[in-house]
């Protein structure tokens, strides 16, 4: 299917590793011009060489803290106007809410949260004008079935997600959607350092300890960051417009409801 998208523009943040870089390079096969960004340097810029050499797009990396104002000033000054924006930022850490003050929550809110809030306020106009639009709000699983270890994420993704409930209804009517992509265990970098500090602790090598992980999941297996990418390029596609306000879970069907 041709997505119908060749020649947008998309800023992806949080994407030389991962599920962002999934994404990033989902869009590039679809021949959207790409602004992508990370703290580090080195590696970002081996992933927008990546992306460009396999597919011809146009990639310019910035690497700086999106959680940051000057972060995303910067981003947004290096891609002008966009059609397409994919918010991602590092997760929180896990732990007991016990622990929690006021400034683990400011943090928490603020990267996975507010982050995606300023980015959405400040292009969404701009797509409005443009009858074109596209955002995917990578969210978590957790949006869906709170993670007990992780409270400070299921707190401040449903915030974001609840915020994008509304006024992801008030833009359609211009062609511009927000949706969520909820992602349940995918094998990434972050998924692995979670698992073998937990492999740790349970006193079981990590391999034998991610591979019965693996196999408890309906689908026997985790997720791949390239299917979540096609994902996020349909949700992106001109197919999608009346696709709005959604969360789109992806756990290889590890939810158990019915809806
Ligand atoms: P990952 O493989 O660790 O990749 C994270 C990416 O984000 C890296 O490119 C990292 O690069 C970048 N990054 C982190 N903090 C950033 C910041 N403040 N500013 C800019 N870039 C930043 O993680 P992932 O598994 O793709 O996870 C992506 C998101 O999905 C996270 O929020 C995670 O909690 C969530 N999630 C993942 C899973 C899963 O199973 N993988 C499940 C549920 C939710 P630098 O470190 O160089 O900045």
């Amino acid at each position: 299917m041709d997505l119908g998208i060749k020649g947008k523009k998309a800023i992806v943040c949080a994407a030389s590793k991962g599920l962002g870089k999934g994404c990033a390079m989902a869009l590039a096969r679809e021949g959207v011009d790409l602004v992508i960004n990370s703290r580090t340097q080195e590696t970002l810029e081996a992933t927008a060489e990546e992306i460009r050499s396999e597919t011809g797009v146009s990639v310019t990396a910035v690497a700086c803290d999106i959680t940051t104002p000057e972060g995303r000033a910067a981003v947004l000054d290096a891609a002008g106007p966009i059609d397409i924006l994919i918010n991602n930022a590092g997760g929180p850490p896990p732990g007991n809410f016990r622990d929690w003050t006021v400034e683990d929550w400011q943090k928490a809110l603020n990267a996975n949260m507010l982050t995606a809030i300023e980015l959405i306020r400040l292009t969404v106009d701009g797509m409005i004008e443009r009858k074109f639009g596209r955002v995917v709000n990578i969210t978590s699983g957790a949006v869906k079935a709170p993670i007990p270890i992780l409270g400070l994420s299921n707190g401040a993704r449903t915030g974001l997600t609840g915020f994008v409930a509304g006024v992801a209804r008030e833009t359609v009517r211009d062609n511009v959607t927000i949706n969520g992509l909820l992602p349940g265990p995918f094998d990434t970098d972050r998924l692995r350092g979670n698992m073998k500090l937990q492999a740790e602790k349970a006193g079981v090598p990590y391999e034998q300890f991610a591979a019965q992980h693996a196999q408890k999941n309906p689908a026997g297996r985790f997720g791949r960051a390239d299917e979540f990418g096609a994902a996020c390029a349909f949700l992106c596609s001109v197919h999608a417009g009346f696709i709005t306000g959604q969360n789109l879970l992806m756990d290889g069907g590890a939810f158990p409801g019915t809806l």
